[in-house]
């Protein structure tokens, strides 16, 4: 099923016919959706579909087989992570992608240096802590001590402070206490309004449909449908129902 949603703002990220293997194993068949500024896709499925792939595409980790990934309307196919990430796309993994012997502030600095150079990284480090004060309380703690929460927090950070076109998050809130997850949307939607664009990639559902402007549910490596997020059709298009809960 397809209501593609009406929007005159700029793209920032688009697929088109998007095909993408790992070796003989073929995991996208000709995906298609594309992300606007200021604006949030929610990208759902059942285990396997394919999600994780679509976000590795995104940001340049997996180069498509077949078909075009448009960065700002120009193609960015054949580019590196590298290149997506200088373009301004971020990609926040699915996991704790944190040093965990390296302290809160370490982790960030090593980012922001590279990025601003060393005169830079104390004005970076102090945005990092405004969008997460609990980070700057504990900017001595080593990361690998930090729960759960607080690893995806300093994981957002180290990218936010970049200012990011797009931002794209991996199960953001996989394992997170509802609490925790709702800061961590409080400052999405924070950064949604001051114009990037995000892929919220979730399998809590609910979450991320609050958020988004469009949904895209795709299904072993396939779109099956693609519009607004009315939780009804999102219901029976994924689980066959409008009664299961997510
Ligand atoms: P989940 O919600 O379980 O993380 P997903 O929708 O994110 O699933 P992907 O992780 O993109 O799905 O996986 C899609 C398919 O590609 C799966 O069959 C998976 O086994 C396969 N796959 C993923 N990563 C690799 C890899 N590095 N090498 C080989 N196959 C892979």
């Amino acid at each position: 099923m397809t209501d593609q949603p009406v929007s005159t703002k700029p793209v920032v990220l688009e697929l088109d016919d998007v095909h993408a293997s790992y070796l003989q194993f073929k995991a996208l068949f000709g995906v298609s959706f594309s992300v606007r500024e200021a604006e949030a896709v929610a990208l759902i499925g059942p285990n396997g579909a394919g999600k994780t792939t679509v976000a590795r595409v995104c940001s340049g980790l997996v180069p498509p087989s077949l078909g075009r990934v448009l960065v700002n309307g120009e193609d960015y196919s054949g580019k590196n992570a590298y290149e997506f990430a200088l373009a301004g796309i971020a990609h926040a993994p699915e996991g704790r992608s944190v040093f965990g012997t390296l302290s809160v502030e370490e982790n960030l600095s090593l980012g922001f240096r590279r990025r601003f150079g060393r005169a830079g990284v104390s004005d970076a480090l102090t945005k990092a802590y405004e969008l997460f004060p609990r980070l700057g309380e504990r900017r001595k703690q080593g990361a690998g001590s930090l729960s759960g929460g607080e690893q995806r927090m300093l994981t957002l950070a180290a990218v936010l402070v970049l200012e990011p076109k797009l931002l794209i998050a991996d199960e953001l809130s996989l394992g997170l206490a509802p609490i925790v997850t709702d800061d961590l949307y409080d400052v999405l939607q924070r950064i949604l309004s001051m114009g990037t664009a995000l892929l919220l990639v979730e399998q809590h559902v609910d979450r991320a449909l609050e958020l988004a402007n469009e949904v895209v549910v795709l299904e072993r490596g396939t779109v099956t449908h693609h519009g607004h997020p009315s939780r009804d059709d999102i219901l029976t298009s994924v689980f066959g129902t409008r009664e299961v809960a997510s």
